[in-house]
């Protein structure tokens, strides 16, 4: 039978702490880029990619049913720790579950 140890526990928090920076990173990033494009000339929604992600899904695709976003970030928090989520993902409505959209500023077409 294991023991868990004290350093196995601070571990875990360690692990749990890089976890909550790395799914707030990308929120970092997307808000200092968005000065970034503006100022480089590029669309400021998509960075040129012609193509935004979906706020809803977050460029997944899909959501899981049940609870607000709170709610989905623990899901993947206790997923991604070994749990078994009890939300199941759903397809996500808003996007056709592709997960983005063509980018409203790129995808107009000139018509000249
Ligand atoms: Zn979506
Ligand atoms: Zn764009």
């Amino acid at each position: 039978m294991e023991q868990i140890t004290a350093s196995e526990i601070a571990g875990f928090g360690v692990g749990t702490l890089l976890l909550c920076a790395t799914l707030a990173a990308p929120r970092i990033d997307a808000f200092i880029s968005a000065s970034q494009r503006s100022s480089l000339g590029m669309c400021k929604r998509c960075g040129d990619l012609r193509m935004i992600a979906c706020s809803r899904c977050k460029g997944l695709g899909s959501v899981k049913s049940g609870g607000p976003e709170s709610f989905n970030l623990i899901g993947d928090l206790y997923e991604s720790l070994g749990g078994e989520s009890k939300m199941k993902p759903i397809a996500c409505t808003k996007c056709q579950a592709r997960g983005h959209f063509s980018c409203p500023d790129c995808s107009q077409i000139p018509s000249v």
